[in-house]
């Protein structure tokens, strides 16, 4: 790749969201903004909700360029996975396979006939799966052509369209989702899609995010959502999911002293409508978090700084 192309000239960011993906509500504040691969982003959160997005996003053509051209390459350096990727994503995956394994226990749930990792990458999890569960049928979709053969090459039943599954007829009864969601602008349209034609009923969903408020950067070109705690819990329900268990936790960067860079949520699929309507949460409180989040043992600093913005705001 190029290394000099300016991404800023190459990508536009022209739509604007005006309206909550999450309560529907219209109230955005300003939430903060980063120059990432050389590219002001935005964030606005929602006054009424607590969900951060971008805004504005990437047009859809900006978006595709971004991920067809340069999204492998400027994250790991490569099209195909490399050492550190496979090491960091092998950590990361015998986390989530744990933590599976210990809720479908506790739930008292069998031993899933057939397992789904949407965004399946190295096929990490697929492969730590197999540790817990040696006779569960394990699929993934990839579109990434270097990371698919990868899979391939190791034998793993990995697509590049989720829509062969639809195709014929089937259903799973776990679906992964790591590391996907924040890149999706609708959260919960994704979800019920998901969950409408490839969960079976009472199927269980993981997903896991970066936790916005543990110390991870979680603002990038490609993350049209930043999740907390809260919004995570709230687009779950608003996609018709319960039993919701959400995990803090830092695998995958084993060396870092923050321990809730992510977030694991593992939950079970209902088939009741979702009257769910998320409660009001306090932005200023969001903000305050995000910045403790990031200098863990410095709550006063970040206190202080936080009562500065809202005594400017107020004057
Ligand atoms: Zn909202």
């Amino acid at each position: 790749m190029n290394k000099i192309i300016d991404l800023s000239e190459v990508l536009n960011f022209t739509v604007t969201i005006n309206t909550c993906p999450n309560c529907s509500k219209k109230v955005f504040i300003p939430f903060g903004s980063r120059v990432h691969f050389n590219v002001r982003i935005y964030y606005q959160i929602c006054n009424f909700c607590g969900l951060i997005i971008q805004n504005p996003q990437l047009s859809e053509q900006s978006s595709n360029i971004f991920y067809q051209k340069y999204y492998r390459e400027l994250y790991n350096g490569s099209r195909n996975p490399t050492k550190e990727e496979q090491e960091r994503q092998d950590i990361r995956s015998k986390n989530q396979a744990n933590c599976l394994f210990n809720y479908l226990k506790v739930n008292n749930k069998s031993t899933p006939i057939s397992i789904l990792d949407i965004g399946s990458s190295t096929g990490a999890f697929l492969l730590n799966i197999k540790e817990h569960f040696p006779n569960t049928e394990l699929f993934g979709v990839e579109p990434g052509e270097g990371y698919r053969e990868y899979c391939s090459n190791i034998g793993l039943n990995i697509v590049t369209d989720i829509k062969e599954f639809q195709e014929k007829n089937l259903k799973f009864d776990v679906i992964n989702i790591s590391h996907v969601l924040e890149h999706i602008s609708e959260p919960v349209d994704f979800l019920k899609d998901i969950k409408s034609k490839y969960l079976k009923k009472d199927g269980i969903l993981m997903v896991e995010v970066p936790n916005t408020l543990g110390g991870h950067g979680a603002f990038e070109i490609v993350h049209p959502v930043c999740f907390t705690e809260d919004t995570l819990k709230d687009t779950l329900l608003l996609s018709a999911f319960e039993d919701i268990e959400i995990i803090k936790h830092s695998f995958s960067k084993e060396k870092s002293k923050l321990k809730e860079m992510y977030l694991l949520s593992i939950s079970k699929s209902t088939n009741n409508v979702a009257f769910f309507k998320p409660t009001k949460k306090n932005a200023w409180l969001i903000k305050f978090k995000r910045r403790r989040g990031f200098e863990n043992e410095n709550y006063l600093n970040s206190l202080k700084i936080i009562i500065k913005e809202l005594m400017i705001k107020y004057s």
